[in-house]
């Protein structure tokens, strides 16, 4: 009952790699999705600048900057800051905003959601639901079947190809 043939073995132990954590950021997992209560001063000394920028105070990187927005791996892609699932492959599509896009999120509590007034504009904004980090926002200018789009910071994912 508890023998492993060695493909199970392989993934077991390739999974345990996954758990390691990130630039020694002990908030960092991918199984536990327990929420997580984090001050920015604790993050700001486990983040690397650039992440700490974009998800605790809320910036945007440039469009057509960053590493995902017209990357089309399979695979899933999880919150750059506490290893929260998001987003599935399957659900991203090409948009020519410059960021990657998806329709849909991993789970309904993958992300939470906030009023976003500023810059003069009314938005949806976007954020992890474990660690609360800012990832983008969610307009209602995207495709079938859900109609949104969930405009993301490639900075703040990670993404781990299917085996
Ligand atoms: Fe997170």
């Amino acid at each position: 009952m508890f023998q492993l043939n060695s493909a199970e073995l392989q993934s077991s132990q390739s999974n345990l790699k996954l758990e390691i954590p990130m630039n020694d950021n002990p908030y960092y997992s991918r199984t536990d999705t327990s929420k997580l209560s984090v001050t920015d001063e604790q993050w700001k000394k486990v983040l690397p600048e650039d992440v700490y920028y974009i998800a605790r105070k809320k910036g945007t990187e440039r469009a057509f900057t960053g590493k995902f927005w017209d990357f089309e791996g399979i695979g899933t892609y999880y919150c750059a800051v506490c290893g929260n699932k998001l987003f599935k492959s399957d659900s991203k599509f090409a948009s020519s905003c410059g960021w990657p896009s998806f329709f849909e999120t991993d789970r309904p509590g993958s992300v939470i959601y906030a009023d976003d007034t500023s810059h003069g504009m009314f938005r949806t904004e976007v954020m992890c639901g474990r660690c609360d980090s800012h990832l983008g926002h969610v307009f209602d200018d995207g495709p079938p079947p859900t109609g949104r789009r969930y405009c993301m910071n490639s900075i703040v994912l990670d993404f781990e190809p299917d085996k």
